[in-house]
């Protein structure tokens, strides 16, 4: 049986920074990573650019085989972790193989979450979380490409994150574009109407049609007879209101699934993620959770939190690695996440959760589309939204960060001319 000091399921940005930290502190140790995916690191971030062209696919790869190799670290290459035996410390792969362990790391991620509608597993319904999905969209609009101009049409479905990296990709190739959400307005259940009125109005001056509080109910296929034909390409998205939105390509993005199953079956407690402390060790000694798997004690916010950016895996496996290789050092960040919608630049900074307790400032101008809302509690800054408003990013950070008191600086912070730096 192989045996490892350290063994990382999962080699994305929180498994791999984890194993690069690892090797950093303990030489000697001998590290493994198990991973589904058969690529070395490569960034998810860049993947809308590769698909928009804008950077060739080799430059989405942050690390090479050589990086693993010239470390010692042994990568079990396209290989899922299937089982674990928390007291007998092992991992069973699905072929059947058994590595033993000394700690292990659940840096697992997620997965799409399927569109639960008939047709949705046609060739034109497009997730976008790995590399192949990438391909896959690349593919599906060079081979659109070739087809009649009055079959240029595109729908996404769900107005999250990854709902919003379609837009640009559609109109780039000549869609034009649909897209279809549940909600009345775009994030309202995460900031105002301004903000959201913001984001529509970058969006429809783009050319994109929105269909607010519409839910998809089927996907019809290009054979209207059989509504929809094994293997064959899509023709129109049918939502609830019996709407039919025409698209021959159809991209979305429903939220994620954290990859917990062989976790939580072995006894290691989970909820919405993989359960942690604010050491991200979990209920089972020995055991870790780092990344997007992870829902983990934020002592600054006292409660739990489960984040779904770069940032924080990338943190998270470095915060981890070290507490596996003996340290006791707490996870605390300033959560951040910008997203590029055309000309409008998104940033979500700290918790923008407003919950009672929680003031609301509003920093800026609608009309000027540079607009913000500062979340305060108890006299200090714990996060933001921001709409065009890149300047404040930093400085916001910052004051959460540093817990400065702002009370009394309320009119400072709404007057879009302060400068924020001046207020730590
Ligand atoms: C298109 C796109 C754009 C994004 N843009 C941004 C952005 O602009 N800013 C930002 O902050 N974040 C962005 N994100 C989110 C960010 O990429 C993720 O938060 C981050 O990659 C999570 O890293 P992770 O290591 O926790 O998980 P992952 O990257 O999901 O890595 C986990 C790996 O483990 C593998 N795995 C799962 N189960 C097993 C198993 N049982 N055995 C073996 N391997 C397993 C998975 O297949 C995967 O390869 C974007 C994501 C996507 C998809």
């Amino acid at each position: 049986m192989n045996r490892f000091d350290f063994l990382i399921i999962g080699g994305g940005i929180a498994g791999v920074t984890a194993a690069g930290e690892l090797r950093r502190l303990l030489p000697n140790s001998s590290i493994g990573i198990i991973s589904d995916e058969n690529y070395p690191l490569y960034s998810r971030v860049l993947l809308p650019h590769y698909v928009r062209g804008k950077i060739p696919r080799e430059k989405v790869f942050f690390k090479d085989w050589q990086w693993y190799a010239e470390r010692g670290i042994d990568v079990y290459r396209g290989r899922t972790a299937a089982r674990l035996d928390v007291g007998g410390h092992r991992a069973t792969l699905d072929d059947g193989i058994e590595i033993s362990y000394e700690k292990l790391l659940i840096a697992a991620g997620g997965r799409p979450r399927k569109l639960p509608v008939p047709g949705a597993d046609s060739p034109g319904v497009l997730p976008f979380r790995t590399l192949d999905d990438a391909d896959r969209i690349v593919r599906a609009l060079d081979g659109l490409s070739l087809r009649p101009e009055n079959e240029r049409e595109a729908a996404i479905i769900g107005g999250g994150l990854i709902g919003l990296e379609f837009p640009p990709i559609f109109r780039d190739r000549g869609f034009r574009t649909s897209f279809i959400i549940r909600e009345p307005r775009f994030w309202n259940w995460l900031w105002d109407d301004v903000s959201g009125e913001i984001l529509e109005s970058t969006l429809t001056a783009n050319g994109v049609k929105l269909y607010n509080s519409e839910e998809c109910q089927m996907i019809v296929g290009d054979n209207p007879s059989t509504s929809l034909r094994a293997g064959s390409g899509i023709r129109a998205v049918r939502t609830s209101s019996g709407r039919e939105i025409p698209a021959r390509i159809l991209g979305f993005g429903v939220g994620i699934i954290p990859n917990l199953e062989f976790a939580a079956s072995a006894g290691v407690t989970c909820e919405r993620g993989v359960l942690t402390d604010e050491y991200l060790m979990t209920n089972v000694p020995d055991i870790f959770a780092a990344g997007d798997v992870a829902e983990f004690w934020n002592k600054d916010l006292g409660r739990r939190q489960f984040l779904g950016n770069w940032m924080n895996a990338q943190e998270q496996g470095r915060v981890a690695a070290a507490n596996m290789a003996g340290e006791r050092g707490e996870f605390s960040l300033v959560s951040q996440y910008a997203a590029t919608v055309f000309d409008l630049v998104v940033s979500f900074i700290g918790d923008v959760r407003a919950d009672l307790e929680t003031t609301v400032i509003a920093r800026g101008e609608a009309q000027a589309r540079q607009y913000g809302r500062l979340l305060i509690r108890d006299g200090r800054l714990v996060g933001a939204t921001l709409s065009n408003r890149i300047a404040d990013r930093i400085p916001i950070a910052e004051l959460i960060k540093r817990k400065v008191d702002i009370r009394g600086s309320e009119a400072a912070l709404a007057d879009p001319a302060t400068d924020l730096k001046t207020l730590f």
